[in-house]
């Protein structure tokens, strides 16, 4: 039983053979796939997707920059402006009908964006985290190069049950956190192999706080080639030897670690 607790396959790259790549994640043996969204059209589109296939868990959500994007002009984010008001309305209503698992990608971005944009990203995140809390549900959190701020607000919002995608930021703080927080969690990406931050995350996390990712069609373990959700498979095994474990008590803890935070969940 193996999960992908973040993946973006709403991502053009994967319209061309979107099926094959699913049934290699369940061929794989992943009984759980978080596709996460970005922005109205991926949190559409992510809703359809679930209804398809059982495997498919959906978790909406507006991405720091997408949050953004009316005060930005970065060519390079591919940003659409839209009501962001209303879609957070949106989010809340599926969060209400009980259609999501998860509310994510969501957060704050430092690395694209600068500190005159904290305060309208701050507002978007805190209005998503409303939505979680309110309904009970797991956050999924994107942190880049403001981590610290993530964790102290998460914190002081009363947020049990959170996943940091990706965490880039200090182990320390991680592990505090994780230490603190019985339903905080660590997912950890496809390129471990190529991370001395993430092995040393595997191994110095509480193993309880432990789980995987892919963020496909990004973060491949393989540069310049796209990620999938059936690299996971992978992940585990290099996370099982840096714990000194069998790969099957490996996945068997990741398993047990993403029931714990996420529950159980049918598409309606
Ligand atoms: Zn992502």
């Amino acid at each position: 039983m193996y999960v992908d607790v973040h993946t973006h396959l709403t991502h053009p790259k994967f319209a061309p053979d979107l099926h094959q790549v699913i049934q290699r994640a369940v061929d794989a043996g992943l009984k759980a796939i978080v596709v996460n969204g970005l922005e109205p059209e991926s949190n559409r589109q992510i809703l359809e997707l679930a209804k398809q296939f059982p495997e498919i868990k959906p978790a909406l959500g507006i991405y720091p920059s997408q949050g953004i994007a009316h005060l930005c002009d970065n060519d390079k984010l591919n940003l659409k402006v839209f009501d962001v008001k209303a879609e957070i309305a949106f989010i809340k209503e599926q969060a209400k009908n009980g259609r999501i698992i998860a509310v994510g990608e969501c957060g704050l971005d430092g690395y694209w964006h600068g500190v005159e944009t904290f305060a309208e990203q701050e507002r978007v995140f805190l209005a998503l985290m409303e939505i979680a809390y309110d309904h009970d549900l797991p956050i999924i959190i994107h942190s880049r190069k403001l981590e610290k701020r993530c964790i102290e607000l998460l914190d002081v919002h009363g947020q049990k049950r959170v996943d940091f995608h990706c965490y880039c930021g200090k182990t320390k703080f991680a592990v505090a956190a994780a230490q603190k927080h019985d339903n905080w969690k660590f997912s950890i990406p496809a390129n471990i192999k190529r991370s001395e931050s993430f092995q040393s995350m595997t191994k110095k996390l509480p193993i309880t706080s432990l789980l995987t990712e892919t963020d496909a069609p990004y973060l491949s373990p393989v540069p310049g080639t796209r990620n999938e959700p059936a690299n996971v498979v992978d992940t585990v095994k290099e996370m099982a030897q840096i714990r000194g474990i069998s790969e099957a008590e490996m996945a068997q803890t990741i398993w047990k670690n993403y029931s714990d935070l996420f529950g159980t969940f049918t598409s309606k």
